[in-house]
């Protein structure tokens, strides 16, 4: 069973700190797997990802087949049925018009002392896509990294999927053909993020890594900051409902199970104003749980990290839900957009009882790589922003550099930094001298 919370309880703060703290992804044991995966990649390069993807994956491989070959890519597409393509097509056409208004604008200026600054946005050359692959196929992970890539102007798109025992799903190469992308690596899991990172003989470094992953990935990502950029950390799914009375029990459960399902670490949260509909609504998950497919995952999950908290309005739902930070957040009350303007710190919002989480994870528009683990408090989801950046811009006329170039001196001078401040004097002398 989950744990039952209700705010007027006396040690209710105790208890959802402890919801809170839930050792989810971030352990010290997952992060010293994944240092030492890392080590070995960088050390050994192929043949480290060679022998850890027999390992993980049960896949024996050799250099020459890390990579997708075109004809492989074809043989799969193939295989796509005619309404399977079709989903995918309009996934990645809703995709693309949401996240083209993201481009972001130039800005130039001339300010009044002369000088003409600014700034220009221009995207990062190489870009490493992981897609995960280890418990469940993610075909539309694929359209939702490699699409604000294109629309960024990527010139290279590199995807890693693990192929657990050498079995892919047809459809997340389909994705990659359809969305651009120019070489897919059948690796997972932390030796992929350090090989996407580091390089090896066969695949060549890339500037900046996203996408979502376990936590294994998670913590790989974090590991090779700064050797390459990163989106974010998006882990293990988390989704966090907050529904009143006037809901059919069995939906909100539906929408629980559909982050449970994902992954064992994964977290499912209801805040409910009422508290016998709190308790139908954990009945119906455990109706669900006798016949999903997933029973086994999402039983473990909602097991380990689901909560039903109950609270005396929906303002203090507002207040948890930002405690919280949640990667999804379903508002299923009379007035989403009022309670959803209450809410700060949260990945993706999904306003309304007809507007389940799952629609935002294929075809809804926004992306679905999200921060997790209470990330969402400074980060946001996968956007074009990811994959572009900002150079600044600025032009000194002999006038503008008059103006301001003796603050710069003097600056300069408390700074003890002596050839700073003589740059400028320089040339301010060669001006007075005329
Ligand atoms: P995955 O591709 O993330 O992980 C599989 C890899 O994990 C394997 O290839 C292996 O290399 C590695 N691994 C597994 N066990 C290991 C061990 N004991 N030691 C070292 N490495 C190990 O696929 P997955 O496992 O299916 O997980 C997908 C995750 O992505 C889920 O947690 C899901 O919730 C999450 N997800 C998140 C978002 C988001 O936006 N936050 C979106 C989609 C999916």
């Amino acid at each position: 069973m989950p744990v039952f919370l209700d705010t007027t309880q006396p040690d209710f703060e105790a208890r959802f700190a402890a919801v809170l703290a839930a050792k989810r992804e971030d352990s010290p044991d997952v992060d010293d797997v994944v240092a030492a995966i890392i080590a070995d990649v960088r050390a050994r390069g192929d043949a480290a990802v060679l022998e850890l993807t027999a390992k993980f994956d049960r896949l024996e491989l050799t250099a020459d087949r890390l990579a997708f070959t075109p004809d492989e890519v074809e043989a799969e597409c193939a295989k796509v049925s005619p309404e399977d393509r079709r989903a995918l097509e309009i996934a990645a056409e809703r995709i693309r018009a949401y996240h083209v208004r993201q481009i972001p604008e130039d800005a130039q200026w001339t300010d009044p002392e002369g000088a003409t600054l600014g700034w220009r946005w221009t995207p990062v050359s190489a870009a490493g896509l992981y897609v995960p692959g280890g418990l469940a196929s993610y075909p539309s992970s694929v359209l939702m990294n490699a699409i604000p890539a294109k629309v960024a102007g990527v010139s290279r798109l590199a995807i890693t999927v693990p192929t657990p025992d050498g079995i892919v799903n047809p459809l997340v190469l389909c994705a990659a053909r359809l969305a651009g992308v120019d070489e897919v690596y059948r690796i997972g899991g932390a030796q992929a993020i350090a090989a996407l990172a580091y390089g090896t003989d066969t695949i060549a470094p890339v500037d900046k890594i996203t996408g979502p992953g376990n936590a294994f990935v998670a913590a790989a990502k974090r590991r090779v900051f700064g050797k390459v950029g990163i989106d974010m950390i998006a882990g293990p799914s988390e989704i966090l409902v907050i529904a009143d009375a006037e809901n059919d029990p069995d939906w909100i459960a539906l929408d629980l199970m559909s982050q449970a399902e994902h992954d064992e670490s994964a977290q499912s949260i209801l805040i409910t104003d009422n508290a016998a509909f709190g308790q139908r609504v954990a009945e119906a998950v455990e109706t669900r749980l006798q016949t999903l497919e997933r029973r086994a995952i999402a039983g473990t999950s909602w097991r380990d990290f689901g909560a039903v908290i109950v609270v005396r309005d929906l303002d203090e739902a507002a207040a948890l839900s930002d405690r919280i930070a949640p990667e999804h957040l379903e508002l299923c009350v009379a007035n989403p957009e009022a309670l959803s303007e209450k809410v700060t710190h949260a990945g993706a919002i999904f306003l309304g009882q007809w507007t389940p989480e799952a629609i935002g994870d294929y075809v809804g528009g926004p992306n679905h790589v999200l921060p997790t683990a209470r990330s969402a408090r400074f980060s946001s989801g996968l956007s074009v922003m990811d994959f572009i950046k900002r150079t600044t811009l600025a032009k000194m006329t002999p006038s503008a550099l008059r103006a301001i170039g003796p603050a710069a001196e003097r600056l300069a001078t408390s700074e003890s930094l002596e050839a700073h401040g003589l740059s400028v004097t320089a040339r301010l002398k060669k001006l007075n001298d005329g």
